[in-house]
């Protein structure tokens, strides 16, 4: 190949990956919250939507323009419970920790690649991954990483062997399984850990604040852990300006974490209607799954225990999403998939779309997930995103087809999504120049 031409065809890759300025003309925008499309255009600069308009923008000289082709403008999607380095095969038993680390790889570019531009890491990841995307080594959204799940001595986030030695009663670290859990009992523990966890880069924290399907000791009616230690982790989450998430499935686990301090709470499934009010009246979040506990059962290596726990917290799944309807509780897009089933990300879109109108769908992948994002307060580095707004980082899809009337486009990501643009920086662009 002639030199000079590779090295045009080069800079010009670099122009449109890297420019300050991009225009995108001629589009339809759905801005994250309202279930319309306004025709317009979108200058973004530095990163940041300069300029929103109907009218034609004139572009600074340098700027790449991008002709939208009519197609619909949207936020880049937000999913809420993620877990980038729990994807080991359950069949596969043991795994040590480069192996989660080398399949995360895989994950975070399947995030990225699928119009998810932001994650919300519900535990185990740890931070130094979220930074290693943040500074290109690695390919994927920006995350907010939990660091450590906490959990009590036999709670939900003790996944060791049954014969292990207790951290707390050998000499030896608390952490477990790849570091992906931390196992405390105690207030003082719990405030260690949820240090630690800031210490590294955690954004917010996760507690077990309940029993859970994929953990062998502890009951789906068991309360995890005690009022002080909820605390405990509440306060010391508060001290560094951010808030605990909390997973839980019952009212008693759930009113229990509430009353101290807990503002997310992380699946829901068998919240009664008074305790759904509750949550309602204290304004917390129920970050609630469709696919995952679907999909679970036939997932290879999974337990009789398991699959007994899984069919008791899937009876209250209906009535859950009848209850967020009927109180019109905040709960955003998530899919704690795991264990190998990120393939099935956008399958959560149609799943929720049998009980969410298209419109209302796109809104909670995008505007109301971001509002849950920013619950980490001051330990949001990333700045205001989630919708298309003047000041607001541009996080931008470009979708062929038409997602407000089938949202089913959005399974095929690899031919409907057009452009995707985390931060200003277009990381695919299918559209013909
Ligand atoms: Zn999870």
């Amino acid at each position: 190949m002639n030199r000079v031409l590779l090295f045009a065809s080069l800079a010009c890759l670099s122009a449109s990956a890297l420019a300050d300025s991009i225009l995108i003309e001629n589009v339809r925008i759905f801005n994250g919250v309202d279930a319309n499309l306004a025709p317009g255009n979108v200058l973004i600069e530095d990163g940041i939507i300069s300029r929103i308009s109907s009218e034609t923008i004139n572009a600074p000289e340098d700027a790449v323009v991008i002709d939208g082709g009519n197609r619909v403008l949207s936020p880049g999607f937000i999913d809420l419970h993620v877990h980038l380095t729990g994807h080991v095969p359950f069949s596969q038993g043991d795994a040590h920790a480069t192996v989660a680390g080398a399949i995360a790889n895989d994950v975070a570019r399947h995030f990225l690649d699928s119009g998810f531009t932001t994650v919300r890491d519900a535990g185990g990841t740890h931070p130094d991954l979220a930074r290693a995307i943040e500074l290109g080594t690695i390919y994927g959204p920006r995350v907010y990483p939990s660091g450590a799940v906490l959990s009590q001595t036999g709670g939900h986030g003790d996944w060791r062997h049954p014969s292990a030695p207790n951290p707390m009663l050998e000499d030896g670290s608390h952490y477990i399984y790849g570091d992906q859990a931390v196992i405390v009992d105690g207030v003082d523990q719990h405030l260690a850990a949820v240090r630690e966890n800031l210490r590294l880069g955690a954004t917010q924290i996760k507690i077990m604040g309940g029993g859970g399907v994929m953990s062998d000791y502890d009951p789906i009616h068991s309360l995890q852990p005690s009022p002080a230690e909820i605390r405990a982790a509440v306060q010391a989450a508060g001290d560094f300006g951010t808030y605990v998430l909390a997973h839980a499935y019952t009212s008693e686990a759930v009113r229990r974490l509430i009353d101290n301090g807990v503002r997310c709470i992380e699946h829901g499934l068998l919240i009664d209607d008074a305790t759904a009010k509750y949550v309602k009246k204290n304004n917390v979040v129920i970050s609630t799954q469709l696919v995952v506990y679907r999909a679970l059962k036939d997932l290879p290596g999974i337990t009789g225990t398991q699959l007994e726990k899984l069919a008791i917290v899937l009876q209250g799944q209906e009535n859950l999403i009848g209850l967020i309807k009927k109180y019109d509780i905040t709960t955003g897009f998530s899919t704690d998939l795991i264990g190998g089933m990120y393939p099935m990300l956008t399958r959560e879109f149609t799943e929720r779309a049998l009980y969410w109108t298209p419109g209302e769908v796109l809104a909670q992948a995008t505007s109301e997930s971001a509002k849950i994002i920013r619950m980490a307060g001051k330990l949001n580095r990333h700045g205001n995103f989630g919708e298309i707004r003047e000041g607001w980082v541009a996080d931008i899809l470009l979708i062929n087809g038409e997602p407000l009337e089938d949202i089913s486009v959005l399974r095929d990501p690899a031919n409907n999504l057009a452009l995707i643009m985390k931060g200003g920086k277009i990381v695919k662009n299918q559209i013909p120049q």
